[in-house]
């Protein structure tokens, strides 16, 4: 059960704590925030609601933490992460459980999410081990009117305090993705988890301070976005911000000061299928790319191109599928679970109400009960309905059918959310000049969008997002670059 065992510490009466300087601690404020249990709609779990002058304590002691975590050798700070990593993994039963009761994940994907998070954590500590090792010799010969009398010495050096502000969708892997990067490159990081998923959240963090972490290196903040964010997200101790989310992601950007942003925003992923396609194939990715997590996933497949004269069997085939999907509890593991919360699941049958006012056909009959909705794909969609164009986050799937593949290109470019698409072909010289053509932070040839692995870069353009993540990426983004240049009094020696 959740807050047993290790995590008896982290939780004071029904109440989970927060983290700060080392310890579990109860806010003054004396509130608490309530989550909901998306399935259930019954209060699952409680947090505390942080206060601003908490906030500046965790803060200052962030910052001070950080100056001695910058001259830990790098190999220590890797063995550290090594340590949460199993911890991680060694306490997936009880994290995985959060996960379920908080966001309705299904129960194996719950468990899939704390050891992909474990083994993201390892990759994040040898990757950095390697990167953060390298640095540049340059030589001043080489820009014109220059003797060869300064050297060059520039290295990779942290940027001080990353405030990590992850999405109610991967509480976990969200997370550890922004905390292991910013803790090898020597950061300190303080996290405000998604309200649903902040008891999934603290459990992890518990993890990492039993890995032994210094004091008020990492600090884990509770509270809601709505209250408690603006105060962070424009706190003068913020010296990065890496955050995973919705719009709330661009009204950040605007109010952000001066320092490096990586911002992963919302999406609307285009499956593009041509007359050649192996539709069986496409079938197959287009449900589990839009139906897993009930489409809850930003890399979902958020809208299907189907060229008219194969979309009739492509319907068929998706419907044969969707058919099959099991609709239910997330401890039954069903397939197709509650989404978060009400007013999600209000918005999401807006979006399909609005569809079929305009004239698009619902496949299967429209289904919900409480915030569970039965998965539902829409054809004959077209672009005078909100369905074209916006993010259901559920798991409503509209079909349009293109006549051309300019059509879906162009459909594709028009969105302002462009972070992954796809297309099924069988000619990979096509494949290649449409993604070429697509103007989207990734285009998988054959195969549904999917974030990872969690080492491959990933990103998004226009309104979803700024910077590029994957391992390499993410440390690169945390930290900037120091040149030390040894002037010498003449460019060489004379011989002779
Ligand atoms: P969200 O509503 O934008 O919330 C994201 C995070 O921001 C939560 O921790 C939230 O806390 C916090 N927050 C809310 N208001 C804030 C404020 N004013 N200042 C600072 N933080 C604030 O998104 P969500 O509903 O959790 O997640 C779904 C969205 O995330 C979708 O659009 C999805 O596409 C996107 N997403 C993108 C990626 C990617 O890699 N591109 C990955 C996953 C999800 P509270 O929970 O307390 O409100």
């Amino acid at each position: 059960m959740a807050g047993t065992g290790v995590f008896q510490e982290i939780v004071d009466g029904d109440v989970f704590q927060y983290y700060a300087d080392g310890e579990w601690k109860k806010s003054s404020s004396g509130k608490s925030v309530s989550i909901i249990n998306p399935a259930t709609r019954k209060i699952q779990y409680k947090v505390q609601a942080c206060t601003q002058a908490e906030v500046n304590k965790v803060f200052e002691t962030a910052k001070a933490a950080q100056k001695l975590w910058a001259k830990v050798p790098l190999w220590k700070r890797a063995e550290a992460l090594h340590k949460a990593a199993a911890l991680l993994k060694e306490h997936k039963g009880p994290i995985a459980e959060c996960l379920v009761k908080e966001v309705a994940k299904p129960a194996k994907d719950s468990v899939s999410e704390v050891v992909r998070s474990g083994d993201l954590i390892s990759y994040t500590a040898e990757g950095g081990v390697r990167i953060l090792s390298e640095g540049k010799f340059l030589v001043s010969d080489s820009f014109p009117g220059n003797d060869r009398n300064k050297l060059c010495l520039a290295s990779k050096i942290p940027l001080g305090v990353v405030l990590a502000i992850p999405p109610f969708n991967y509480p976990v892997n969200l997370a550890v993705s922004k905390i292991a990067a910013a803790l090898i490159a020597g950061n300190a990081v303080v996290l405000k988890p998604p309200t649903q998923g902040a008891v999934a959240g603290l459990h992890m963090i518990q993890c990492f301070h039993l890995a032994g972490f210094p004091k008020g290196l990492l600090s884990c903040v509770t509270g809601k976005g709505s209250e408690i964010g603006d105060f962070l997200t424009m706190h003068p101790g913020v010296n990065c911000i890496s955050f995973t989310g919705g719009d709330t992601g661009i009204a950040i950007s605007k109010k952000a000061g001066m320092v490096p942003l990586q911002m992963e925003l919302g999406g609307k992923d285009a499956c593009i299928v041509l007359e050649d396609a192996d539709l069986d194939l496409a079938a197959a990715n287009i449900v589990k790319g839009g139906f897993s997590y009930s489409g809850q996933r930003c890399t979902a497949v958020k809208v299907v191109l189907a060229m008219e004269s194969i979309a009739d069997d492509l319907v068929a085939k998706v419907n044969a599928k969707v058919d099959k999907l099991t609709v239910g509890s997330p401890e039954e593991d069903c397939d197709i679970t509650a989404v978060v919360s009400e007013s999600s699941a209000n918005f999401i049958e807006g979006l399909a109400r609005d569809a079929k006012e305009k004239g698009a056909t619902f496949c299967q009959e429209y289904k919900r009960e409480g915030n569970l909705i039965w998965p539902l794909l829409v054809d004959h969609v077209r672009p005078d309905m909100r369905l074209a164009w916006e993010e259901p986050f559920g798991p409503v799937l509209p079909v349009i059918r293109i006549s051309s593949v300019e059509e879906g290109i162009h459909h594709c470019n028009a969105n302002n959310f462009a972070l992954q698409g796809c297309i099924f072909t069988r000619d990979i010289n096509k494949a290649i000049m449409i993604s070429d053509a697509m103007e989207t932070g990734t285009v998988q040839i054959n195969s549904a969008p999917a974030r990872g692995p969690d080492h491959f870069p990933f990103q998004g353009l226009r309104d979803s997002g700024i910077g590029s993540q994957g391992i390499t990426n993410s440390i690169n983004m945390m930290t900037k670059v120091k040149s030390t240049v040894i002037n010498l009094p003449s460019a060489s020696y004379t011989m002779g």
